[in-house]
C-alpha cells in the first residue's frame, strides 16, 4: 500500500477512535484513491490527505424546545462543513435519534464526493440533531425546527452553506426551517435551502429525484452488460421517499419492485409494487405511519415476514438497499451472493460495510455500484434547485428530469472511464471515488494551502 495512505488510515485510526463510520466512509475511500495518490507525490508534500478528512468547520450546538404538554426538551445540532473547495457546503438534515458528531461526518465526507460527481459547483457538508421526530405533533415539528434554525442561521446562506432534507426531514420541516430563516434574516434569500415546496421556490421533481436517479445509473449499468430492465424484479430496502421513487421509475422503464423492507418487517409481492393504486398506497401509509410496512400487505393480500429482511431471496435480478448505513454486514453479503444475483446497488449512504463491501465486489458473477454515485439525483437536483431560484424562474418537470437523466448518465459513465484510465476494468466503485476525489483534490491543489 502506498505509505501516505497507509500512514493516513492508521492516523485517523488513531485520531477518530470514537467515530466509527466516519473511519469506516474514510477508509473505504482512501483505499479506493490509493493508485491516484502513488501517482502524485505532491499530495504527501501538500498534505492533501489529512487535509481532506478534517473538516474545515463543524457546528455542535444546543436545542431547546417545549413539547404540546409544556415540557422542556434540550437536543443537540449539527453541521459540518467539510469541504468547501468547488462551492458552498451543500447536503442535508438528518433528524433521527441515533445521531451523533460520528454519523454527520461520515455523511458529509460521503458528500463531498457525490456532490463533485453531479458536476455541479457545490461542497460537502451535512447536519442533522439526535431529535427523535416519531410521535411528534406538527406543532413539536415547527417549535424544534424553529429553534434548530435560530441556532444555524448565522452559518449559512446561498452562497455559503444549503442545506437540505434527509431522513426526518422532508418538505415540511424544510418549511418551517425556511419560515424561521426568513423571519430571522429579514429577506427572502430562498436559496439558502433546497427541497422546499413549490409555493417559494422548490423545484418540481426533487422529491423524486434521488430515486429516479438511482433508476436512471442502473439504466447505464444494464445498458453496460448488454441487458434491459424489462422483467426485472428489483428487491428495495426501506419503503421511504428514496424507494417509492424507485418502484415508480423502475416501473415506467418494465421492470418492478417486488420486496421491500421497513423496520417492522418486509413485503414480497410478486406481481410488483407497479400501480398508481400501490404507489399511492405506499405514500400515505408512510405519511400515517412510517414504521410500519405491514398494512400493504394487509391491504393488497401479499406476504408479510415480520422482525426480517429479504437479502438471500433468489427470485430476485437486482438488490438495492435503500435503507440505513451498514445495513448489509459480511454474514448477510454472503448470502446475497449466494442467492446468485447480479447487481447489487447501493441507495442509502453507506449501506454497506466495508468487509462486506470487499468481499461483494470480489465475487466475479456481481456488479457493485456505490450510493455517493447512485444516490447523487438527489443533491443534483437540489443544485438545479439553486440555479433555479438565482435565476428567480423555475423549470419544468421535463427540463428538470432532462438534467437529472444526462447528470446520471454522466457519472456512470465518468466513473467507468476513470476506473478503465487506471486499469481497474469495470469498477464503478473505485472509479466514483476516483472520479469525486480529483475534482476536490484539483480545486484544492490551486487554491493553495489552507
Ligand atoms: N440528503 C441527501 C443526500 O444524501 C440530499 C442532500 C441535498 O439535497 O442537499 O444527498
Amino acid at each position: 500500500m502506498n505509505s501516505y495512505v497507509k500512514q493516513t488510515i492508521d492516523l485517523i485510526y488513531d485520531k477518530y477512535r470514537t467515530q466509527p463510520e466516519f473511519v469506516q466512509a474514510v477508509e473505504e475511500f482512501l483505499l479506493s484513491i490509493e493508485p491516484v495518490v502513488a501517482k502524485h507525490p505532491e499530495y504527501e508534500k501538500y498534505d492533501l490527505l489529512m487535509r481532506l478528512v478534517m473538516p474545515e468547520r463543524l457546528f455542535k450546538f444546543r436545542v431547546v424546545w417545549t413539547d404540546d404538554e409544556g415540557k422542556t426538551h434540550t437536543n443537540t445540532g449539527y453541521r459540518c462543513q467539510f469541504n468547501g473547495a468547488i462551492g458552498p457546503y451543500k447536503g442535508g438534515l438528518r433528524f433521527q435519534k441515533n445521531v451523533n458528531e460520528s454519523i454527520i461526518k461520515f455523511l458529509a465526507f460521503e458528500q463531498i464526493f457525490k456532490n463533485a460527481l453531479t458536476g455541479m459547483p457545490i461542497g460537502g457538508g451535512k447536519g442533522g440533531s439526535d431529535f427523535d421526530p416519531a410521535g411528534k405533533s406538527d406543532a413539536e415539528i415547527m417549535r424544534f425546527c424553529q429553534s434548530f434554525m435560530s441556532a444555524l442561521y448565522r452559518y449559512i446562506g446561498p452562497d455559503i452553506d444549503v442545506p437540505a432534507g434527509d431522513m426526518g426531514v422532508s418538505a415540511r420541516e424544510i418549511g418551517y426551517l425556511f419560515g424561521q430563516y426568513r423571519r430571522l434574516k429579514g429577506n427572502f434569500e430562498n436559496g439558502v435551502l433546497t427541497g422546499k415546496g413549490l409555493s417559494y421556490g422548490g423545484s418540481l421533481i426533487r422529491p423524486e429525484a434521488t430515486g429516479y436517479g438511482a433508476v436512471y445509473y442502473l439504466q447505464e449499468v444494464l445498458k453496460h452488460e448488454n441487458d434491459t430492465f424489462v422483467g426485472k424484479r428489483i428487491g428495495v430496502s426501506g419503503y421511504g421517499n428514496v424507494a417509492w421513487g424507485i418502484m415508480k421509475k423502475a416501473a415506467e422503464l418494465g421492470a418492478k419492485v417486488t420486496y421491500m423492507s421497513g423496520p417492522d418487517g418486509y413485503i414480497h409481492d410478486p406481481d410488483g409494487i407497479i400501480t398508481k393504486e400501490k404507489l399511492d398506497f405506499i405514500l400515505q401509509m408512510r405519511r400515517t405511519d412510517p414504521v410500519h410496512c405491514k398494512p400493504y400487505a394487509d391491504k393488497f393480500g401479499c406476504e408479510f415476514v415480520e422482525g426480517k429482511k429479504f437479502w438471500g431471496v433468489k427470485d430476485v435480478d437486482i438488490y438495492m438497499p435503500a435503507a440505513v448505513q451498514n445495513d448489509v454486514g459480511f454474514e448477510t453479503a454472503k448470502k446475497i451472493a449466494e442467492s446468485g444475483v447480479k447487481y447489487y446497488i447501493e441507495v442509502a449512504n453507506m449501506p454497506t460495510t466495508n468487509d462486506a463491501l470487499t468481499y461483494l465486489r470480489s465475487c466475479d458473477h456481481m456488479i457493485v455500484a456505490p450510493s455517493k454515485a447512485v444516490n447523487a439525483g438527489g443533491v443534483g437536483v437540489s443544485a438545479l434547485e439553486m440555479s433555479q431560484n438565482s435565476e428567480r424562474l423555475s423549470w419544468t418537470a421535463e427540463e428538470v428530469d432532462k438534467h437529472l437523466h444526462r447528470m446520471m448518465k454522466n457519472i456512470h459513465d465518468e466513473s467507468m472511464k476513470v476506473a478503465e484510465e487506471y486499469g481497474l476494468g469495470y469498477d464503478l466503485v473505485s472509479g466514483a471515488n476516483i472520479a469525486g476525489f480529483l475534482k476536490v483534490a484539483t480545486a484544492m491543489m490551486e487554491q493553495g494551502l489552507f
